[in-house]
């Protein structure tokens, strides 16, 4: 092996700088890579694939590092990180950004922001732009302008066979629409064109309520969403209140449900939207107001930062019976510590405008993805927030669709991988198959070629 074909900083075991290369957001997860390349363009990514490929190395893609399962990092593998493609260039005339694959939201929203402008991305800042995008795109601004992947144009990939190609609705068109929510499985997207849309301040932010309401909180919750303008969004979500500022110190450590609101509506209108949502019940908490999006997106950053200890589950759900309510009050009242959490994020609103074949992101007819999240800093209770997590999804099972959200999967097999894409896995196989016949990437949520 000649590392001198790569090129790019290259990083190895005797490194000093190895083991923070290594590590990933989530602190369960531990491999050792034979070699980590963070690329700083499209050539250095050309030249780790066809080092991968003549060597018989494994190869991961690592974008922000976010993923709970820890598919951006390899065993005795070659981790292609992305980390140092960092360019955004936006257009403001045709409201469109092009933004190199190792940006993190925060980093987007920053330059985003001062142009009026936001790409509909997730709620949390440090998330790597990459992997988010080619699992979908879930957060504030999906029932406003749909999922990060309804709003993509363009990618620039480079396949398993070493060449460059530009995957758009006229070329490539077939590997576009895997890569709208097909993950990592096609090749290492180097460059995302996005269109952006016009949002510059919001009247967002939580609104607790006490545990004892909760029934009643979530089901006023759900009626009110379902007739609401796509303007108004609001994830619902059971927690331990933090014992920090700013919350209020009579309410450090007391289980509470809530909703994180995020109105993009007319700043005037707001009090008036609100009015209802005020009304229903005394809440205990209500921190919603006007700010800037991007304080929004990293409201929650300083409560989970990287090195925390993360098992999640996720499911979809059309609607909530009374029997899944039930549920929820049951495990958001036994939540192990306080940063684990559940959140129903909310996919109607305009997510429902693009049918289930038009990406390869088959879940439209869902109104939630939720996510059950054990997080704990201390490697110790890794047992104990796994456990929570699955006796909570097995429990909501009975009244889920199937599948759950790729993003939010850990390693569960191929199973839920194909009940994820459900009636797009076929198509998702037929581009694999044309595109990486070896399944050379395979160190992800694996679509398996013919
Ligand atoms: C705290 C937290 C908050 C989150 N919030 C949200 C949210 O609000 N909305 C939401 O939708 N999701 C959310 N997620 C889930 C998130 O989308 C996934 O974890 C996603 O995988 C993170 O992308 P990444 O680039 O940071 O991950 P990485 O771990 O770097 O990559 C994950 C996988 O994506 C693929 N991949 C990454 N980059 C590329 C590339 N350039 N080309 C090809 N394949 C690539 C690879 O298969 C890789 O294994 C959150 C995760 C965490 C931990």
């Amino acid at each position: 092996m000649s590392l001198q074909e790569l090129t790019g900083q290259v990083i190895g075991p005797s490194d000093t700088n190895y083991d923070e290369a290594r590590a990933v957001y989530n602190a369960m997860i531990d491999k050792k890579p034979a070699i980590i390349v963070v690329c700083e363009n499209t050539q250095d990514v050309v030249n780790a694939i066809n080092y991968s490929v003549k060597n018989k190395l494994e190869v991961s893609i690592r974008g922000g590092g976010h993923n709970g399962a820890g598919l951006g990092v390899v065993d005795n593998g070659l981790v292609i990180d992305l980390s140092g493609m960092k360019t955004i260039s936006i257009d403001p005339d045709t409201k469109t950004a092009v933004i190199g694959a190792g940006n993190l939201l925060r980093e987007i929203d920053a330059v985003t922001h001062e142009y009026g402008l936001a790409l509909p991305s997730g709620i949390f800042g440090t998330t790597g732009i990459s992997g988010l995008t080619l699992g979908g795109g879930l957060g504030y601004l999906s029932r406003k302008a749909g999922l990060t992947i309804d709003n993509l144009l363009e990618c620039e990939v480079v396949l398993a066979n070493g060449d460059t190609v530009i995957a758009n609705k006229d070329s490539h068109s077939d590997l576009f629409w895997a890569l709208r929510g097909g993950g990592g499985n096609f090749g290492v997207v180097t460059s995302f064109k996005f269109k952006l849309i016009e949002v510059k301040k919001v009247y967002a932010g939580p609104m607790f309520w006490p545990l004892e309401q909760a029934k009643e909180a979530m089901r006023f919750y759900d009626e009110f969403t379902k007739n609401a303008s796509k303007e108004l969004y609001g994830f619902f979500a059971f927690l331990i209140v933090p014992p920090a500022d700013p919350f209020p110190e009579n309410l450090w450590n007391k289980n509470v449900c809530g909703v994180v609101w995020n109105y993009t509506g007319p700043i005037e209108k707001a009090a008036e939207v609100f009015k209802p949502i005020r009304e229903f019940g005394p809440h205990i908490l209500d921190f919603v107001g006007e700010m800037p999006m991007p304080v929004l997106n990293g409201m929650f950053d300083a409560l989970y930062p990287p090195g925390l200890n993360w098992y999640w589950r996720a499911h979809y759900f059309k609607d909530l019976p009374d029997e899944a309510i039930e549920v929820n009050v049951k495990y958001g009242g036994n939540i192990p510590n306080f940063h684990s959490t559940t959140h129903l994020y909310p996919i109607d609103g305009a997510v429902h405008d693009v049918a289930n074949s038009e990406t390869a992101w088959a879940n439209r007819d869902a109104r939630w993805a939720q996510v059950i999240a054990g997080i704990d800093p201390d490697p110790a209770n890794s047992k104990m927030i796994t456990d929570w997590s699955k006796k909570y999804h097995d429990d909501l099972s009975p009244f889920a669709m199937g599948g759950g959200y790729i993003n939010f999967l850990m390693n569960e097999g191929q199973e839920r991988v194909m009940a994820a894409y459900k009636s797009n896995y076929d198509r998702l196989v037929e581009v694999k198959t044309k595109y990486d016949p070896s399944n050379f990437f395979h160190i992800n949520q694996n679509i398996k070629p013919i």
